[in-house]
């Protein structure tokens, strides 16, 4: 009879598979591998797991039989059909009380529908948004793991044993909340990445093209920014690759062609978010910011036909360190809308499913592993510390004060990329919501009245609330 030895199973050999197995087993847990095209546990044992404790499986059936109850089955496989697959072949080999998690980049209406479906045939679900890619999941990644609440005392200590630790120890890993709720904030997560990505690039454009820059001494002006209150990942990783030269001694980044890639976690948020409601105008700016970058045959012709400003960057940026100081703080203003629009969409999906997400909680997740890991998420969770209910984040004493500080240079960098020509969609972006957000009186009354006019859709007046009233504009009919 096959001895149940195994602490938690990992189904998917792929890059991030492996790495977590890998991570597992660093940290004293006992880990079975499966997947799908079985030759590849046996390759995974013979090489890259030669010398550990990992076992492997050679079916679904002998897989289960090796763990140890209740069941703790992780699947790392395609995001998509593959997990339904998946999920439909183990259920009938599993016990009411084992557990299933979904570590995959899968989108949170399907593990929504996943958590009610398994509930009711008494297994534990999880979607667990993985962050920080290969290397992460080898060594410590942002792990959001978010389904049924019974699941989780028995998955605590592996999960915060292979996670991130913050600079200060905390792990970067906490129960996010029920049902899909975990892989809603992994969606988000990505979107913000997709911010943060574009808000960069804008940055270095702003650089290159209006201060005409070298790319050693912009990558000295990220690694200064890395030093102060912009402290992140991707401004780190960015100082290196624009500092990156080819083997012919050449800098790499201007050999690169200019049109962005995506997965389409970025458009998700976008999606949710006009499903919502909730303005999250930034990221959706970066996912259309990365959609006008590949269509790289039609800007090759416009940018022959379509005139140019007038404006003269050497004649408007004169004072270089005066406007790299101003870019650094259009930079950091705006992350801060980027974040508050993101924590938006997140209290309108806790509000919309009953997940009570603490939001706290969620930047400490973010703080390491992932790729949006940066200084600034302990200001968030010391915002929600400070005030657990906090309407949003732009409203924090710190984050006001710091938007204050620097809403006049980030005016000044948007209207010069204006003037120049120099699209800045993420910094106009978040310039636009934040006056938005701060007027009183917008004008949506005239757009109310104009509804009336053409479709009888009435409007509400100011000081009677939910009193509708129709005129007829032109008096005619
Ligand atoms: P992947 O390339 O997305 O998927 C490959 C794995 O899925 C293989 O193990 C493959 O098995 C299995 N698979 C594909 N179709 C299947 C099916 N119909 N039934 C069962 N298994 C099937 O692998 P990955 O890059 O390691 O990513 C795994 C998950 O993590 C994905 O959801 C991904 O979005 C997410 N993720 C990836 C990263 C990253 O940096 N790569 C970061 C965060 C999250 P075979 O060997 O049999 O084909």
């Amino acid at each position: 009879m096959t001895e149940a030895v195994a602490d938690i199973a990992v189904i998917g050999l792929a890059v991030m598979g492996q790495n977590l197995i890998l991570n597992m087993d660093d940290h004293g847990f006992t880990v079975c591998a499966f997947n799908r095209t079985v030759s590849k546990v046996d390759e995974f044992l013979a090489n890259e797991a030669k010398g550990t404790k990992i076992v492997g499986a050679k079916s679904l059936e002998d897989m289960v039989k090796k763990l140890k109850k209740p069941r703790r089955i992780m699947l790392l496989v395609k995001a998509g059909s593959a997990v339904q697959d998946m999920i439909d072949n183990i259920v009938p080999l599993l016990d009411k009380g084992d557990i299933i998690i979904d570590g995959g980049n899968s989108d949170y209406h399907d593990s929504n529908k996943r958590y009610d479906e398994l509930k009711q045939k008494g297994i534990l679900y999880v979607g667990c948004g993985v962050s920080g890619g290969e290397e992460g999941a080898r060594y410590g990644p942002s792990l959001m793991p978010g389904g049924s609440p019974d699941a989780w005392p028995h998955l605590k200590d592996i999960f915060q044993s292979i996670c991130a630790k913050a600079s200060d120890g905390l792990p970067c890993c906490d129960w996010v909340g029920e049902a899909g709720s975990g892989h809603f904030v992994k969606m988000v997560h990505n979107g913000i990445e997709y911010g943060d990505m574009q808000l960069i690039s804008e940055a270095y454009h702003l650089m290159l093209s209006g201060l005409g820059l070298g790319y050693e001494e912009m990558a000295n002006v990220f690694d200064e920014w890395n030093k102060g209150e912009l402290d992140s990942f991707l401004i780190e990783i960015t100082a290196n690759i624009l500092r990156f030269k080819d083997e012919k001694g050449e800098f790499t980044v201007p050999k690169i062609l200019d049109t962005a890639g995506q997965k389409g976690t970025g458009k998700w948020t976008g999606i949710t978010a006009l499903d919502y409601g909730i303005p999250v105008t930034l990221i959706a700016e970066a996912v259309f910011a990365r959609c006008l970058s590949s269509l790289k045959h039609e800007r090759q012709q416009a940018s022959k036909v379509l005139p140019k400003p007038t404006a003269n960057p050497k004649e408007l940026l004169k004072e270089k360190k005066t406007f790299l100081d101003q870019t650094a703080k259009a930079l950091y203003a705006s992350k801060i809308v980027s974040y508050a629009q993101g924590f938006m969409l997140l209290a309108e999906a806790s509000r919309v499913y009953n997940w009570n997400l603490n939001m706290g909680s969620i930047a400490m997740m973010w703080r390491g592993g992932c790729i949006i890991r940066s200084a600034f998420l302990r200001k968030i969770k010391e915002a929600y510390d400070n005030k657990p209910n906090l309407l949003n984040l732009l409203l924090d004493e710190y984050f006001l004060k710091a938007v204050g500080n620097s809403q006049d240079a980030w005016r000044q960098v948007v209207a010069n990329a204006v003037l120049l020509g120099i699209p800045v969609p993420a910094f106009s972006a978040a310039l636009a919501f934040y006056d938005g957000y701060r007027t009183d009186v917008l004008p949506a009354n005239l757009i109310q009245a104009q509804r009336d006019y053409f479709g009888a859709h009435t409007y509400e007046l100011i000081g009677r609330p939910g009193v509708f009233l129709h005129t007829n504009w032109t008096g005619k009919g």
